[in-house]
């Protein structure tokens, strides 16, 4: 089987063929960074950088795009609250996502656009859209013309009439609605208010609206057309839908070949929003968990489907990174076996690695690709249990090995890897002693038993069970 991707689109999964054989060009929205990323937008980031990963395990070259609206209403209030600038609160938070985003393991992307930065484009798209007539100017905004556009609502499945209907007599009355020829028209241009950042331009001082950032550095990025576009579900409508106007007005082709959304996070079975006020940052989380038990968790269910956030559910994968990295950590046992080979690496058990694709292939289902992890992991523990009390393994050395790389292989595609900087600190402060101490004394105890030191061998074990290490 072959990979396999769900596309918002065309509403169905379809096979993976990308524009270019063996290289795939992704764009992922970004932060708008006016504080810390809650932890539904962490689903974002954690699950198309497993997408990412994937597709390097299959051999394609990845170029990966993600952006950092830095010019927004949001921000701007936010500075005027605080009394500093756009400038200072965004960079504040591009520091914040990159801090963040780094303990969940996400890798880093291969660009990182801004709006700020993409001003020409910016322009230069929106005086393209003006003059084959998809764009008007109005008293120094400049507006998109959805009408002009006749397959608006295609991501969304929207129809501009239906939505119309819908909506008479409650479109939300937006200041600049009275410049508007259409209630569902959006700005790409806002002119410039007394007191805001404004760039110069043809249609006088002012700044970009959202849509219209992205559209722009996908361009600059990545050209024409990517392979993936993706985002949160919540980007679908509108901020995908009027990428897709924007782009396809002008560039007359698809502006990418797969939609991917991911699902919501819920709060206890409630969405998360401002107005119930139980929106939860990622940076918060991680004081009290673990980085890498909160990917497992956001990797526990199918991305499409929603997760409810719950104690018990984040409690459940602490102890799920438990078992893979006790597993992982036995390393440090095995590789002291006779036999185990630190130059040749083994091949990798193709049946455990067969099953992981079959489910990543499938529209990554992480879940089931998971389920191959903690298989491999509990033989790998047991074993490394046994090792310790007992001093011997069941497994045959090739096998041992075999599986332990793995698993680590496997966990590496998932971004499931055991952080040593965070990881020592943490078991410094459980029992006062750091990893290569605790290795250092289960060396000396089975040194002593070893050379039949019983009395100093006893003594090593309970010095580790004083401090809370069997
Ligand atoms: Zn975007």
């Amino acid at each position: 089987m072959s990979l396999i991707i769900y596309n918002t689109l065309t509403r169905r999964k379809e096979p993976f063929e990308t524009v270019e054989p063996g290289k795939v060009r992704m764009y992922v929205c970004g932060i708008t960074a006016y504080n810390y990323f809650h932890v539904g937008n962490a689903r974002v980031f954690v699950f198309f950088d497993v997408v990412r990963r994937y597709l390097m395990w299959c051999g394609y070259r990845v170029r990966y795009v993600q952006n950092f609206t830095d010019i927004d209403d949001k921000i701007l209030k936010r500075a005027m609250d605080e009394g500093s600038t756009m400038q200072e609160v965004a960079e504040r938070f591009i520091a914040a996502y990159f801090e963040d985003a780094d303990r969940l393991n996400v890798l880093r992307a291969d660009s990182y656009p801004r709006a700020t930065h993409t001003i020409d484009g910016i322009q230069r798209l929106i005086h393209e859209l003006e003059q084959q007539n998809y764009a008007y100017a109005a008293d120094g905004d400049v507006y998109y013309a959805v009408r002009q556009f006749a397959e608006y609502g295609k991501l969304s499945g929207r129809k501009l009439e239906e939505m119309q209907a819908g909506a008479s007599g409650r479109v939300e009355l937006e200041d600049d609605n009275d410049k508007k020829r259409n209630p569902f028209d959006f700005a790409l241009w806002k002119a410039a208010k007394p007191g805001e950042p404004a760039w110069e331009s043809p249609w006088g001082a002012g700044r970009p609206g959202w849509h219209i950032e992205c559209s722009a550095m996908v361009r600059q990025e990545l050209g024409d057309s990517v392979d993936i576009h993706a985002g949160g579900v919540d980007l679908t409508f509108p901020h995908h839908e009027n990428e897709i106007a924007q782009s396809e007005a002008v560039i007359g082709k698809p502006l990418a070949r797969y939609w991917m959304h991911n699902g919501f996070v819920n709060m206890d079975g409630e969405k998360m929003s401002k107005s119930i006020g139980n929106i939860r940052l990622t940076h918060d989380l991680l004081v009290t968990y673990d980085p890498m038990a909160f990917r497992l968790f956001l990797l526990q269910a199918h991305y499409r489907k929603p997760i409810d956030f719950t104690a018990e559910g984040l409690d459940a994968a602490e102890s799920g990174w438990r078992t893979l990295k006790d597993a992982l950590q036995y390393h440090a046992q095995f590789a002291k076996l006779p036999g185990w080979s630190i130059d040749a690496l083994p091949d990798l058990e193709s049946s455990s690695v067969d099953r992981f694709n079959q489910a990543m292939d499938d529209d990554f289902n992480t879940p089931i690709a998971l389920s191959v992890l903690f298989e491999l992991a509990k033989d790998l523990r047991r074993e490394g249990n046994q090792l310790i009390h007992q001093g011997n393994s069941d497994m045959p050395i090739e096998k041992l090995q075999q599986s332990w790389q793995t698993l680590k292989s496997l966990a590496n595609v998932l971004g499931l890897e055991i952080q040593p900087a965070s990881e020592e600190v943490a078991l410094e402060a459980a029992n006062g002693l750091t990893d290569a101490e605790i290795e250092v004394l289960i060396q000396q105890r089975q040194d002593a038993r070893k050379a039949k030191n019983f009395a100093e061998g006893d003594r090593i074990r309970n010095e580790l069970q004083e401090k809370g290490i069997t």
